[in-house]
């Protein structure tokens, strides 16, 4: 997880990342993107790859903006999580190395309903459970609420019930579209089934990508998509928007899958290609 405000993102003056824990390792090819032939990672491999795994981190935001301090998804989770390896999150102590406490959460904003990115909004450990961050609202994409809470989608999808649909009941939660103004630097940007969030402080820009980019390979290889993409053809295409949104404005981009030492980059064109300058 790394922690900016608007402006600081902008001036590419970032104080330390923190993580919700470690990522995950899948295998490169049939384990998660699912439907690229493994010859074809073999210029990536050693700069992406570790043991011949994909690593997958559970990066969040964190956005001070117009006096509020804004979480942008909450992580994997205590855990442990027995799908990942039983690994656990650490979300909330790395909020504490940054000096920032759960009450002070403002807003929690989700990019969408994912098992890694929900598992901080309650504490399941509690009966009944309570919200982590005692003080915030906790905004959702209505389109992933809509598709989540269908019970032919919700019964493959337990942790919605646990994490996510309790903050309904609690008057904890509002639903939000596109277009919408999480402050007035914070603009939600909807990808289908899913949102990034484009930030815009003083006319400097960054953008949170979340799911649209989960690696750096896609960078370079925009074509290429996981395998929980459900609409490959939009996944591709907003993950080609964010891309040229950084070559052509130079903005920043904040994703949280990436290795948390390289959270925040530009991509840079090179003739045809594409690669990713952490900064
Ligand atoms: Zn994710």
């Amino acid at each position: 997880m790394g922690v900016f405000n608007a402006r600081e993102a902008a001036n590419r003056q970032f104080r330390d990342p923190v993580t919700d824990g470690y990522g995950s390792t899948f295998p490169f090819s049939r384990g998660f993107f699912t439907d690229v032939n493994i010859p074809l990672w073999e210029p990536y491999r050693s700069e992406v790859l570790d043991k011949g795994m994909v690593q997958l981190y559970y990066g969040c935001f964190v956005v001070k903006s117009k006096g509020k301090i804004v979480l942008v998804d909450t992580g994997i989770g205590p855990g442990p999580i027995s799908t990942r390896g039983d690994k656990k999150g650490d979300l909330l102590n790395d909020l504490g190395r940054q000096g920032i406490e759960p009450e002070e959460i403002d807003i929690v904003v989700h990019s969408h309903l994912h098992i890694d990115h929900v598992g901080w909004n309650l504490d399941l450990f509690l009966d009944p459970p309570r919200p982590y961050f005692p003080n915030a609202r906790y905004l959702v994409p209505s389109i992933e609420w809509d598709y989540f809470t269908r019970p032919e989608n919700l019964i493959n999808a337990p942790w919605v019930s646990e994490s996510v649909m309790p903050l309904e009941t609690l008057s904890l939660m509002d639903l939000f579209g596109g277009g919408f103004n999480v402050t007035d630097e914070i603009t939600s940007l909807l990808t289908p089934g899913h949102m990034s969030f484009l930030l815009n402080s003083g006319g400097q820009k960054a953008a949170i990508v979340g799911d649209a980019i989960h690696s750096k390979v896609p960078i370079s290889e925009p074509s290429w998509c996981a395998g929980v993409d459900i609409d490959k053809t939009a996944s591709e295409r907003s993950r080609r928007d964010l891309i040229e949104r950084s070559v052509s404005q130079g903005i920043i981009l904040a994703a949280g899958h990436f290795n948390p030492d390289e959270h925040f980059g530009r991509v840079h064109r090179h003739d045809e290609a594409m690669s990713w300058e952490t900064v």
